[in-house]
């Protein structure tokens, strides 16, 4: 194959557009099939601010993606404890993120790849294809039209439902069944103040983040598995309100919004592809590896493969042979760092020690975790432990330490080098070190003990959707 041969890129998201943009800038020709005219609802909404930097490198004008979105300033999240905790963007080297509205900024991003030269069919969706002698022939309908293109390589960019390898008989291997319910809410006074956060919260049987949009409206969505959904029995908007209510900084800030009449489904799971390339394909974006939202992080691995996917086929056609097999083993590489952090991310939060979805979520910390915590900082108890207290959960991820001991001798503060000695001496235990400071870091991270005097300033590692 060569470059005046098309390559059809199949999916118009972040992923298929990026795709397309570094493909015509290296003198391919694209075709990109979108099956939506980009008027529907479309989740994700926070552009993290390393995503601005990818955007700048594609060659998208700033006018193209910086229109309709608000700029975020901060996250604040209640994830470990009950306890709000601040996030500035101030404290980013990329300044702040920003809120976009998905339709809008995905549909000008199509439109700009149209004024570089690809060819765009929207309202158009891929059926099937089938591998000819030098390149693939694609059944795709528009409307009620059936039609056929030929291309010489194709791309999967058609997100999680990752339409093109399925057809071609590969299976993304799935790691939960996470789902969100997402509801759209008016403001109640037209001139409401802007508070242009994310707001994270953990509760019960999963998560919510809400989010303002630029206009005016608040999308507030609850991340939970299939089967908790299934099980309540209830219709999802008669489950997300009453998720709502069982939350407490997600439902004050929604006091000022009418309440969603109808709420969206979107399957939200963390899966990967065996291998993103096969012979004359390859995946990017979600159909390749998809992330939990909680990283906020899908644009951004949208936008990198979609440059490193075409930098791998160029490679490939001037007689690269492994050039393929790197897009490949880097997006594993990528993989195993996210799911690493992902079970980081999910250890902290052991409120509630009955929870499917929050035990489901939780491994022991790694044998290889760093130390860094002072030996003479101060630690004191979080305001929101309560003694004495169900802490079995904690268990599932620090076995063998006394935590409610911990927190006994953490009240008042004392150096951590104090309270190693004195929980060695009380428990009269042969545990190392090493395990004890380990389990007062994750008791700090996770927002259980407290670093004395030092008021939000909580290590980096906390710092979610931003830092993911
Ligand atoms: C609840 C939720 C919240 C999220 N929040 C964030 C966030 O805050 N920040 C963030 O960065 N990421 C977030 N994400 C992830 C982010 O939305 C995705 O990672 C990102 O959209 C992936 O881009 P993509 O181009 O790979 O896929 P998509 O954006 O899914 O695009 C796929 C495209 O393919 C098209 N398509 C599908 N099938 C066909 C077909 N048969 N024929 C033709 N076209 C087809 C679709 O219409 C779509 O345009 C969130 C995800 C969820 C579920």
């Amino acid at each position: 194959m060569n470059k005046v041969c098309n390559v059809i890129v199949v999916g118009g998201g972040p992923a298929g557009i990026a795709t397309t943009l570094a493909l015509l800038s290296a003198g391919f020709k694209v075709i990109m099939i979108e099956q939506s005219d980009y008027n529907e609802i479309r989740v994700g909404e926070h552009l993290l601010p390393a995503a601005k930097l990818l955007l700048t490198q594609l060659g998208v004008p700033r006018d193209v993606w910086d229109r309709k979105c608000l700029h975020c300033s901060e996250v604040q999240s209640a994830w470990g404890t009950s306890k709000l905790i601040y996030n500035e963007s101030i404290w980013n080297p990329y300044g702040g993120g920003l809120i976009l509205n998905r339709s809008y900024f995905d549909s000008k991003l199509a439109d700009y790849a149209m004024q570089c030269g690809a060819v765009v069919y929207k309202n158009t969706a891929f059926i099937t294809c089938r591998q000819l002698e030098n390149g693939w022939i694609c059944e795709l309908r528009r409307n009620d039209e059936v039609f056929h293109l030929k291309a010489g390589f194709l791309i999967d960019a058609t997100g999680r439902s990752a339409k093109v390898v399925k057809s071609l008989g590969y299976k993304p291997e799935e790691y939960d069944k996470l789902i969100c319910v997402a509801g759209f809410c008016k403001p109640l006074q037209p001139h409401y103040p802007v508070e242009q956060c994310v707001l994270l919260e953990a509760c019960k049987d999963g998560w919510w983040y809400s989010i303002r949009l630029f206009d005016g409206r608040i999308v507030a969505t609850y991340m939970t598995d299939i089967d908790i959904l299934t099980d309540s029995h209830k219709q999802p908007l008669e489950f997300w309100i009453e998720r709502l209510h069982e939350s407490q900084y997600t439902c004050s800030r929604l006091n000022a919004y009418e309440t969603a009449s109808e709420v969206h489904v979107r399957p939200s799971q963390s899966h990967k592809l065996e291998n993103v390339y096969g012979d004359g394909w390859l995946a990017v974006g979600d159909a390749a590896m998809s992330c939990d939202p909680l990283s906020s992080a899908g644009i951004l691995k949208g936008l990198k493969m979609g440059i490193n996917a075409a930098q791998a086929l160029e490679l490939h056609l001037n007689n690269d042979s492994g050039a393929l097999a790197r897009y490949d083993e880097q997006a594993k590489e990528d993989y195993c760092t996210y799911l690493k952090k992902r079970a980081y991310y999910y250890r902290f939060v052991t409120r509630w020690p009955k929870s499917k979805f929050w035990t489901r979520r939780h491994s022991h910390l790694p044998e290889d975790t760093p130390i860094y915590l002072d030996p003479m900082i101060a630690i004191s108890l979080s305001e929101n432990v309560i003694l004495p207290g169900d802490y079995s959960l904690l268990n599932n991820v620090i076995s063998n330490i006394d935590v409610e001991m911990i927190f006994k001798l953490a009240s008042p503060a004392k150096p951590s080098h104090q309270l190693v000695s004195l929980y060695k001496k009380q428990s009269n235990c042969q545990q190392l070190d090493r395990e004890i400071i380990l389990t007062m870091q994750f008791l700090i991270e996770s927002g259980y003990l407290e670093i004395s005097n030092q008021g939000n300033q909580y290590p980096e590692a906390i710092n979610l959707r931003t830092l993911f």
